[in-house]
């Protein structure tokens, strides 16, 4: 019975070990920068951003982690706990960490409430240290259950919707920034549910919103702009 307990536990860490291991850079930063090594042109075509930071190519939903100090391509959030961010290469690992961690916050549940009752009809008067201790495991994992079980079920929301945690947060912060502008007045009640609209009707394609990351076709005009007027332009950051 404690073996096949700790079984779905001994998976939660081999999957939360190699979400750890697994690199979530945007792969096409080091096959420019090795291409730039051997003296070869990088090809711009295709690609609409690019990093400052990294100074490479990168995808459209590729975003720089200031904590990793990298662009994390299909990035969603930077883990404190896994010390490495979320993105694309290791999502899956992720979501099976939090599944598995879930089913075994589950099992602890259930064996303790059945403890708990085996303890209660059995002995006379029941055993009181056993007790406390099937009531801590139990309202631990209860709160990690329920924890888990929000953490699991927004993921979910946020995968049928085609959205990264990012996304939401990106998405959030816009909506709020559209009721704030229509509360000083600047915007009508009309033009804020118009936006707020478009911001929930198109979550996928909301653009950059940090200040290393800038629209290639910027970078190409403040280029040629430099080359014929010898002097430094503002880059239209996006
Ligand atoms: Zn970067
Ligand atoms: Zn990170």
């Amino acid at each position: 019975m404690l073996i096949h307990r700790e079984i779905p536990l001994i998976q939660s860490i081999i999957s939360g070990f190699i979400c750890t291991m697994i690199d979530p850079t945007d792969q096409n930063i080091y096959f420019e920068h090795r291409l730039e090594q051997i003296g070869v042109p990088v090809d711009n075509s295709g690609f609409e951003y690019m990093c400052q930071i990294c100074k490479a190519n990168i995808g459209d939903r590729t975003k720089h982690c200031g904590d990793c100090n990298r662009c994390v391509s299909v990035f969603d959030h930077h883990c404190k706990w896994l010390n490495n961010c979320i993105g694309e290469a290791n999502y899956r690992y992720f979501l099976a960490l939090v599944i598995l961690t879930l089913f075994h916050g589950m099992l602890n549940f259930s064996q303790s409430v059945y403890l708990i009752y085996l303890d209660l009809i059995r002995s006379q008067p029941p055993f009181l240290w056993p007790l406390i201790l099937n009531f801590i495991i139990l309202a631990h994992s209860f709160a990690k259950s329920i924890a888990l079980g929000q953490l699991l079920f927004m993921h979910l929301w946020l995968i049928f919707k085609g959205m990264t945690t990012f996304d939401y947060i990106m998405q959030m912060r816009d909506i709020q920034e559209a009721k704030e502008q229509m509360s000083k007045g600047e915007i009508s009640q009309d033009i804020c549910e118009q936006r707020i609209n478009s911001i929930l009707e198109l979550p996928q394609q909301r653009k950059k919103a940090l200040s290393m990351t800038i629209r290639r076709q910027s970078k190409v005009i403040v280029q040629t702009n430099k080359s014929q007027n010898g002097s430094n332009l503002r880059v239209d950051q996006s």
